[in-house]
């Protein structure tokens, strides 16, 4: 528990140095300057990752709730939020070559609330084979799945490991070994990972950042054929975070304002 903490602590630094680099214009002035007051590498406890991986990595395009036809006279409850800690990858057991990822979306929120008893879709986003992102939990004021200090809703897909989460359902079945997700599928995951990591300074290659459901719970999700690609979407989204904080020449004035920013949190 003591860790779990620990994690928490850290995890809202991060967010508070953020939200004040986004409040110094930080954003404007270029990933560098994000770079230049990165905190420093935890020692000991859960490891983020490598430091300088934080970067304001933009959503991917998604399919929002109102545009999937989410009937939201089903849900019920009031969603709780917590900071994000990681990212867990589902298969949703259903047709790998589905006529309408759409209508299927829809057929999984009404059997999550009326065949589970869930509050909501279990799910915070769903992806399907063309790559699109789907909307999943309803939580904040957009599709983002947050609320307005940052803090993900939290859904219902790995018993025990919720709180944190980002689940991310890939519509398909990949128990066999050799039907895995398609490529677009699979770049989309790692598009979520790289917004939802990169942006809170978690290195998706640190222990534990994005993995599968098996990881954590003693069950085959999200299949053999989807859990041996996870490697290359670690590395895929690792990319995505290094590829928006690429070089850029922040300027000095900026610079030293965030530099106080990093030391008042340090
Ligand atoms: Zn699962």
């Amino acid at each position: 528990m003591a860790q779990d903490q620990d994690l928490q602590r850290r995890l809202l630094r991060r967010q508070l140095l953020w939200q004040g680099l986004v409040g110094a214009g930080a954003l404007a002035a270029g990933p560098a300057v994000l770079r230049s007051v990165a905190p420093p590498a935890p020692r000991g406890g859960v490891d983020l990752g490598d430091p300088r991986l934080i970067a304001a990595v933009p959503p991917p395009p998604i399919v929002s709730r109102a545009q999937w036809g989410a009937n939201e006279g089903l849900r019920r409850g009031r969603p709780d939020f917590a900071p994000i800690n990681r990212v867990i990858v589902h298969h949703t057991v259903t047709a790998v070559d589905e006529p309408d990822p759409a209508a299927r979306v829809r057929a999984i929120y009404a059997f999550h609330v009326r065949g589970n008893g869930w509050d909501d879709i279990g799910y915070n986003f769903v992806v399907d084979q063309a790559g699109r992102v789907y909307e999943g939990r309803a939580g904040g004021s957009g599709p983002t799945g947050e609320d307005a200090a940052g803090r993900g809703v939290v859904g219902a897909h790995a018993g025990g490991h919720n709180t944190g989460s980002v689940g991310v359902a890939i519509l398909g079945t990949f128990s066999d070994d050799r039907t895995t997700p398609s490529d677009a599928a699979l770049e989309a995951v790692a598009a979520v990972g790289a917004w939802k990591l990169g942006t809170r300074g978690i290195d998706p290659l640190a222990p534990g950042a994005l993995i599968g459901h098996r990881d954590v719970v003693a069950t085959g999700c999200p299949g053999n054929g989807c859990q041996r690609r996870l490697a290359e979407v670690r590395e895929r989204s690792r990319g995505r975070i290094a590829a928006a904080g690429s070089p850029d020449d922040g300027g000095g004035l900026v610079e030293e304002l965030l530099e106080t920013v990093g030391d008042l949190l340090g």
